[in-house]
């Protein structure tokens, strides 16, 4: 079969790979129809997530139809569409008994790497490095569910495939990152990043009852997303002084649940932009969080800071005294899709959101280099390139 793999730092390719097949008695095969870019893609093709081996094949965010079943899938059969979480998980594991799947004890196929670098193994997730399994990911025609019956979520009828897709990553990630952000009536929200999860986390925020929604960003085309699609006023970091403008947004106080849906790579102006890239190029810090930094002098007194922007590492000049003596409140993590992904799917088929809005280009597996370039360089006003396999 043709499948998208990481060659390298950025560079990938379209190759002649084996099919997979069934290995444990549990697993699924699917047909894949449609699979996303995603922005944590990114930091795997920057080099920046070690674990990666030339010819591993790459995508996590995907949807369509099982063509074969383990013996002991009983839940799931042929024709089945259905969409994929993007993390794996046991669903008979402590972590997983307490809806926080991507903490799965049992999921992650090489858990020597993330027992070293974070003193317990966490989950493992499709296409994204040896650190988190070293599944083959979902850029392809047809990839191996481990655990399919926890993994796997039927798409209702009348849900097309473009809107189900976005319901295995993007939306459950952003939806977590506005749970996590602990939402009270009538709060101002403020997300960094108005790429496809910052935009799902704006969606999410109203469900879960904000009174304001804030989107800052860098790109012209993508706050207009945020402003059209999300109904969020909207902050370009490259032309106003963020933290001056939140304050004066909200009567000197500061907003209530600031959001960072933008993680390790994160853009910023002056000297903090240059002291950032010269320690990641050094590698004497892993990741650049001037979000997060920023989020935490944003952040109201007693206020809440979730990140679900990607971090792999260690980060520096990280603002505890502001956190300690502000009393802030984080939340962060993976995402727990399978505990979201049902809700979503049930708020898309009542069209309470429908994130098809996302896909801005479809593409055939042999334009890999094309969408990913694409997609990170942010050209043709590009949201997310989605792979079509099947055409
Ligand atoms: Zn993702
Ligand atoms: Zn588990």
């Amino acid at each position: 079969m043709k499948a998208i793999c990481w060659e390298g730092i950025n560079k990938v390719s379209t190759e002649r790979v084996p099919d997979p097949s069934i290995l444990n008695p549990r697993d699924a095969i699917v047909r894949v129809f449609l699979s996303s870019v995603c922005g944590s893609d990114l930091h795997l093709l920057g080099g920046y997530i070690p674990a990666m081996r030339a010819g591993d094949i790459i995508g996590h965010e995907f949807m369509g139809e099982i063509v074969e079943v383990g013996p002991e899938v009983k839940k799931l059969k042929k024709g089945d569409r259905v969409v994929v979480c993007s993390v794996l998980s046991c669903g008979g594991c402590e972590f997983c008994q307490r809806e926080e799947y991507s903490l799965c004890d049992n999921s992650n196929a090489e858990p020597e790497w993330t027992e070293k670098a974070y003193g317990y193994p966490v989950a493992g997730i499709f296409g994204y490095s040896h650190a988190l399994g070293g599944y083959a990911g979902s850029h392809a025609e047809y990839t191996r569910i481990p655990f399919a019956e926890n993994t796997c979520f039927k798409v209702p009828d009348g849900v097309s495939n473009e809107s189900a897709l976005f319901t295995s990553d993007a939306f459950p990630t952003g939806y977590m990152a506005a749970d996590f952000a602990g939402i009270e009536p009538g709060d101002t929200v403020v997300v960094w990043g108005a790429g496809g999860v910052g935009l799902m986390a704006m969606h999410s925020a109203w469900l879960l009852g904000a009174g304001r929604v804030i989107a800052i960003d860098q790109y012209p085309y993508r706050l207009e997303q945020a402003r059209v699609r999300a109904n969020a006023e909207t902050l370009n970091f490259k032309e106003v002084d963020v933290l001056q403008a939140l304050k004066d947004m909200t009567g000197g106080r500061g907003p209530d649940r600031c959001i960072d849906c933008v993680g390790m790579e994160a853009n910023s102006t002056g000297i903090e932009k240059i002291y950032d890239y010269a320690k990641q190029y050094a590698r004497l810090q892993n990741d650049r969080p001037a979000v997060l930094r920023q989020a935490i002098m944003a952040c109201r007194k007693g206020g809440t800071v979730s990140i679900i922007g990607v971090y792999g590492g260690f980060v520096d000049k990280f603002p505890m005294g502001a956190a300690m003596n502000k009393g802030l409140t984080f939340r962060m993590g993976q995402q727990f899709g399978q505990r979201y992904i049902p809700k979503l799917l049930d708020i898309v088929a009542k069209g309470e959101v429908d994130p098809a809005y996302l896909l801005t280009h479809k593409l055939s597996l042999d334009m890999g280099q094309e969408g990913y370039m694409m997609f990170k360089d942010k050209t043709n006003n590009n949201m997310r390139s989605v792979f079509a396999p099947a055409g």
